[in-house]
């Protein structure tokens, strides 16, 4: 498919699987709307790498996820901007590991805010501009954790299997038009979101850095972290036209972890 003018816009894509996503975009010719937390210099860094892989245009928007009326800000600035959204990327994350009756209750809000609401709202001010054009593709990062649970993790647990039921409600609502909403479910990809916990790992438990990554990786049968390469692959499968029968999918990308 050729990006043409096409507008993505990528949550989150100032790291991680969201700016691996934005750059697999980039590459096949998309405009870029850029979202997430990072210094001035990094965003315009990021910019100027998007348009050197390819896009014709790229260009960062801020918002907190945790704040609807800032999601309802960020839309209509893209569709100001670009006059047009083509491809959504809900991709924000965050994470806090507890057990429940120690979960703080405003982390718990958090998560469930940025990690399941935001791509409520992104998803709500998305389908009007993507059917203004008849075309659209929605693609949700859930986690192999929106398909099966893990001790400690509630609010992520819950966030995630709730984005895997928004994107097969938003696959229903879009079945009959050229519309499609899938959701990706990785098992552990090394980001700052994972080495975050490696590293509260290693100081609670102590022993190598190798000890740490094996211990982690004991339920991903692949024993191996999946790639962001492997992720943005699967998120630009979803986006072709070759996908355009694929509709409300949780497909796992997680080194066996869900087939366990
Ligand atoms: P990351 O920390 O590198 O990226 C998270 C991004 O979200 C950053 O760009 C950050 O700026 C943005 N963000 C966080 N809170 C925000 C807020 N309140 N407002 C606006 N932006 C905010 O992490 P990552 O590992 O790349 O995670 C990306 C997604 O992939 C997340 O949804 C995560 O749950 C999911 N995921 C990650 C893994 C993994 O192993 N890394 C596995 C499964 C799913």
């Amino acid at each position: 498919m050729s990006a043409g003018e096409r507008v993505a816009l990528v949550t989150g894509s100032t790291s991680g699987i969201g700016l691996a996503i934005a750059r697999r975009l980039a590459r096949e010719g998309f405009r870029i709307a850029l979202h997430g937390f990072a210094p001035p210099e990094g965003v315009a860094a990021i910019e100027e790498a998007l348009r050197k892989l390819g896009a014709p245009q790229a260009r960062h928007f801020e918002a907190d996820l945790l704040q609807p009326a800032q999601i309802e800000r960020l839309m209509a600035a893209v569709a100001q901007d670009h006059g047009r959204l083509d491809v959504l990327v809900n991709n924000a994350g965050i994470q806090h590991v507890a057990p429940i009756d120690q979960f703080p209750p405003e982390r718990w809000d958090a998560i469930l805010a940025v990690n399941l609401s935001a791509a409520f709202h992104t998803t709500r001010l998305a389908l009007p501009l993507m059917r203004a054009r008849g075309w659209g593709r929605i693609v949700n990062i859930a986690s192999v954790s929106g398909l099966v649970a893990a001790p400690m993790k509630a609010a992520y647990v819950a966030a995630k299997h709730g984005l895997v039921g928004l994107t097969k409600v938003t696959a229903l609502e879009t079945a009959t038009e050229a519309i499609t909403c899938n959701a990706i479910c990785p098992g552990w990809v090394l980001t700052s979101l994972v080495e975050r916990q490696l590293q509260a790992r290693h100081a609670a438990e102590g022993g190598s850095r190798e000890d740490v990554v094996r211990q982690l990786l004991v339920k991903q049968p692949s024993q191996d972290f999946v790639t962001l390469e492997q992720v943005a692959a699967l998120a630009a499968y979803f986006v072709s036209d070759e996908a355009a029968q694929t509709r409300g999918a949780a497909w796992n990308l997680d080194g066996g972890y869900a087939a366990a």
